[in-house]
């Protein structure tokens, strides 16, 4: 019997991992053994700790991996998944290998930074402390990645085809629609990855790409993200509170901090402030976009133009390349990145990690959360267990590198920036599907949110919703 195992994001919101094994007959044999999404996961220790474990199935098993966007919670374990023998394709769209093509690599990159602090500091209980990969096996691991575009039915084996469909999450970002057949049955499994905003871009500033995700779907079993199954995002245009939070800021004499995806959400957020700047809303302050993939991702952002909404089309055409603008820095080296430190004036520095997990934003905010002029600006989700949910949760102090940092920073976060589309526009994007799925696993999500967007599908569209949990296989019954 085919099924599909919960290898991650079940229970939690990170490490997407689900495993199709075609599988079936009665001798044993192994069957073909997809992988959809290969995340890390990032947060709360004893769900990183899993990170170093092997999979269920050895990697060198897997037949194939289908990569559903280049977020690190969906594709950050993929170097791991080669280190450990994986030789099979890697399947994404044009922009999410691009952003691989830079993301993998410099999370290598970080995992190599903080083995080696550790093994200064002897902060490890494990030594020497290892990277869970390096920058040469993640640059490696990009020789396996082959182009699927949104649309293109691909062949895996004779059972087992797919294709992606828009997400509208974030760019390059499908969901796979994989067709099993066994016995001359067919089953449509949908896999969402992560799910953009529904609504249009006035109510999600922060939306690069155009539309809502494919609608009028069919499937007999989905596997579906849940991120903000209870939480409602605010409906209210952003910048007003925006210009406000910048300008009093710089009026007493403070920086403002934003920890932000590196790619694309930091690229939308500079040319709001661009917009807020020539309209006269916000000050002109010196921006500094800290991160060593910051120029590489500008690239990358502007090269897609296919996937823009209107909104963002229009922006770059008025506005041009970031890279030009002055009183723009996009910081490349380590020297560059240190000398922000000296900045004294009112400046905004952009710096990832997002959920500040890692990377330059570190020493961002370890110098400036002591000072309460400064306001660190949240404007992306901060999963439980991160630094980030702790300074956006207002926690007295917080540690980096080893060290506790009072947060005396005013701290805000504007919600309306979200990727992910909340309650009523998913289930907006459900009722255009052209049947009632079977079974449908939510996945990608705090217990307490996918909870609530379980009772909420089953009250609201009368679904038969279930809690994927961690290692959990399901049957995909392929002979009714
Ligand atoms: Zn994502």
């Amino acid at each position: 019997m085919a099924y599909i195992q919960f290898l991650g994001a079940a229970g939690t919101v990170t490490g997407s991992k689900h495993l199709i094994n075609t599988s079936g007959d009665a001798s044993g044999a192994i069957g073909f053994q997809v992988l959809i999404d290969c995340g890390l996961f990032q947060g709360q220790k004893d769900w990183r700790e899993r990170n170093w474990r092997d999979t269920p199935v050895p990697a060198k098993e897997i037949d194939a991996v289908i990569l559903t966007h280049a977020h690190l919670d969906h594709c950050g374990w993929i170097p791991r998944l080669v280190k450990e023998g994986f030789r099979g394709p890697i399947y994404a769209t044009p922009p999410t290998i691009d952003l691989c093509g830079i993301i993998l690599p410099d999370s290598g990159h970080l995992q190599e930074e903080d083995a080696a602090f550790y093994n200064k500091k002897k902060a490890s209980k494990h030594d020497p402390a290892l990277p869970l990969y390096t920058f040469e096996e993640a640059q490696q691991s990009l020789q396996y990645f082959k182009t699927a575009h949104v649309g293109q039915d691909i062949a895996l084996s004779p059972e087992l085809s797919f294709r992606f469909v828009r997400a509208a999450h974030i760019l390059g970002s499908g969901m796979a629609e994989v067709t099993l057949k066994t016995s001359g049955k067919t089953r449509r499994l949908l896999f969402t990855g992560d799910i953009g905003r529904v609504l249009d871009h006035k109510v999600a500033p922060g939306k690069v790409v155009h539309s809502g995700p494919a609608e009028g779907e069919v499937a007999d079993l989905v596997v579906m993200e849940s991120t903000y199954g209870n939480r409602l995002h605010p409906k209210e245009d952003p910048t007003p509170e925006l210009a406000a939070l910048i300008g009093a800021t710089a009026g007493r004499g403070g920086s403002v901090v934003v920890p932000a995806f590196a790619i694309e959400r930091t690229q939308k957020f500079v040319f709001i402030l661009k917009h807020l700047m020539e309209s006269g809303q916000i000050p002109h302050i010196p921006v500094f976009c800290d991160s060593p993939m910051a120029i590489k991702a500008v690239e990358v952002f502007l090269k897609h133009d296919e996937e823009y909404s209107d909104e963002t089309r229009n922006m770059i055409r008025q506005y041009g390349s970031p890279l030009e603008w002055p009183s723009f820095t996009f910081a490349l080296t380590p020297e560059e990145s240190k000398k922000i430190n000296e900045v004294r004036i009112p400046s905004i520095i952009i710096s990832s990690s997002g959920m500040v997990t890692g990377g330059r934003i570190l020493h961002h905010l370890g110098q400036r959360l002591p000072d309460p002029k400064n306001l660190v600006l949240f404007i992306g989700f901060q999963a439980p267990g991160t630094r980030g949910f702790a300074i956006k949760s207002k926690f007295s102090e917080v540690k980096i590198f080893g060290a506790l940092v009072p947060i005396r920073a005013q701290v805000a976060a504007l919600e309306q920036f979200s990727d992910h589309a909340d309650p009523p526009e998913l289930l907006q994007w459900l009722r255009t599907f052209r049947n009632r799925p079977e079974v449908t696993y939510l996945v990608h999500g705090e217990p307490a949110a996918s909870g609530q967007l379980q009772d909420l599908m089953r009250k609201e569209l009368g679904w038969n919703v279930q809690l994927a949990e961690y290692l959990e296989k399901v049957e995909v019954n392929v002979t009714t």
